[in-house]
């Protein structure tokens, strides 16, 4: 009986364990290179927001722009705007570093959540 009863104190400490080493590797995840963000804006309207930690290709606006979030920077690599000056710009990925396509209305904003703390202290 007393041998049953360790054995399933073992079992909960082991549970326990598992759930802590969950919590930080989560944590750990969410607040690590995930951190920063793009946010894309058509008409001032979000669209999405995505994370820089993830290579990926989006289609902005039905097409008439697409963003690729590459290394932990977007780029506007394609636009069906008559000036090419958001293809043209350079790559984000700093807090507050934006990318603008007039023509189009759309704004690619990259956001920190780190940065943004820092913010709040020195401003
Ligand atoms: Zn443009």
């Amino acid at each position: 009986m007393g041998r049953g009863l360790k054995k399933k104190d073992l079992i909960l400490i082991l549970i326990i364990l598992c759930v802590i080493g969950l919590t930080f590797l989560i944590r750990t995840y969410i607040g690590g290179s995930g951190a920063n963000r793009a946010v894309i804006k058509v008409n001032g309207a979000i669209q999405g927001v995505y994370s820089l930690s993830e290579d990926k290709e989006i289609e902005i606006n039905e097409g008439t722009n697409i963003l690729r979030i590459k290394n932990g920077e977007a780029d506007m690599v394609k636009a069906d705007c008559p000036d090419q000056l958001c293809v043209n710009q350079k790559p984000v990925s700093k807090n507050h570093e934006s990318i603008i396509c007039l023509p189009n209305r759309v704004v690619v904003e990259v956001e920190s959540k780190e940065e943004s703390e820092y913010d709040a202290v020195t401003n």
